[in-house]
């Protein structure tokens, strides 16, 4: 069996030692005589599971003790929703920063109990780039400020040349959705209120979430709610108020000592700057063949959308691509072209591969 170089946007690429070792795993969990799937999520075998995946993942990312660190079930997506339902009271403004579809989407999950503000929205230009911090029309006594870290479809990322990052917001708490550039660089989580991020991309198996919350945050009336929805009550249980998706929890914790045993987050930097450079290199030097139409300030490490000059050749592109063993590479239908996700799990040697046979389609095609 050969396995591709996957650029899925997410689902994504998992590593492949990570792969083998659940796949051990599946029939017999040590001499207990069960798979782990199949035990009880409340028995001592994956209350470890479940103890050590949140230690590793507070390592990984250096969560600071006053940031509780919750496991939930569903996406990113879910997550939005419950963000106004938990720290916004009736009436209470939310700022959002709009920078790309996710963005966009988040603003569809929130109650109507609360006021929106779009403080900033990129839409305008065709989310090519993120408006300056100085044109944000923030709401002094908001109950939060909510950005897009990586957006996943436009290929726009928060990065050191757009200005500070993460902006700042004075007093009020930043929100930021890191479901596609989580663990991709070191981060100073306490410049957050919550950090939340699907796990489909850089973390595991779709299914679960991470939410890293300021525990002084979860003290806020919020909306009325049910006890499902109240990031407190899932807290106070260790995050297993219900069920928990027990296996993708332990895949995603056999993902976060992987990012560990490869040198953490500051070599997945190193990493996602090499890989990076390298696509962007090859589409910058194609003399107009591909472009990228993001402002190079704001370019994203993580999701590279590109097209061909000539359209036309899209499927020949991607035909070609499957049989030279890379696959995902079809862009989203809200852009069209290409894009080409460049997750932890994917290695500079995957990248080097795409970059051969851009040059060689372009040699056929030019
Ligand atoms: N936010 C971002 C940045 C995403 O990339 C995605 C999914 N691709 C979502 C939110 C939605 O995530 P989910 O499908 O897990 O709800």
């Amino acid at each position: 069996m050969t396995r591709a170089y996957n650029f899925a946007p997410g689902p994504a690429a998992l590593p492949e030692s990570v792969l083998k070792q659940a796949q051990a795993d599946m029939l017999e969990w040590g001499d207990a005589g069960a798979s782990i799937v199949e035990m009880s999520h409340r028995g001592p075998e994956f209350m470890e599971v479940a103890t050590r995946a949140e230690a590793d993942l507070r390592t990984l990312l250096g969560v600071p003790d006053d940031y509780a660190v919750l496991f939930m079930a569903g996406g990113a997506t879910t997550a939005q929703a419950l963000l106004p339902l938990n720290f916004a009271s009736d009436g209470d403004t939310v700022d959002y920063v709009v920078t790309g579809h996710w963005g966009k989407t988040a603003l569809r999950q929130l109650t109507p109990a609360v006021r929106i503000n779009i403080a900033a929205s990129g839409e305008e230009g065709g989310y090519r780039s993120i408006p300056a911090r100085e044109s944000w029309q923030l709401t002094p006594g908001a109950a939060y400020v909510h950005v897009t870290a990586n957006e996943t479809i436009h290929g726009v990322e928060y990065r050191p040349a757009w200005g500070a990052v993460p902006p700042d917001t004075g007093d009020v708490p930043l929100f930021a959705d890191f479901s596609s550039s989580i663990a991709s660089e070191p981060i100073d989580i306490s410049r957050y209120g919550v950090i939340y991020a699907g796990a489909q991309k850089n973390l595991g198996p779709v299914g679960i979430s991470v939410v890293i919350v300021r525990r002084d945050l979860l003290a806020r009336a919020g909306q009325p709610r049910a006890d499902i929805f109240n990031y407190s009550s899932h807290l106070a249980n260790g995050s297993m108020l219900n069920t928990p998706p027990t296996w993708n929890w332990y895949v995603a914790g056999l993902v976060f000592r992987w990012m560990l045993d490869e040198g953490g987050t500051a070599e997945f930097d190193r990493r996602s700057d090499e890989k990076s450079a390298l696509l962007y290199g090859a589409i910058d030097g194609s003399g107009g063949f591909y472009r990228n139409e993001v402002d190079p300030a704001v370019r994203s490490r993580m999701n590279v959308p590109f097209f061909l000059a000539d359209d036309t050749r899209n499927a020949a592109f991607l035909e070609g691509a499957r049989e030279a063993g890379l696959i995902g590479l079809k862009g989203h239908r809200v852009l069209g072209g290409m894009r080409a996700s460049i997750y932890n799990a994917m290695p500079v040697e995957g990248v080097r591969a795409l970059v051969a046979y851009m040059q060689d389609f372009q040699k056929r095609n030019g």
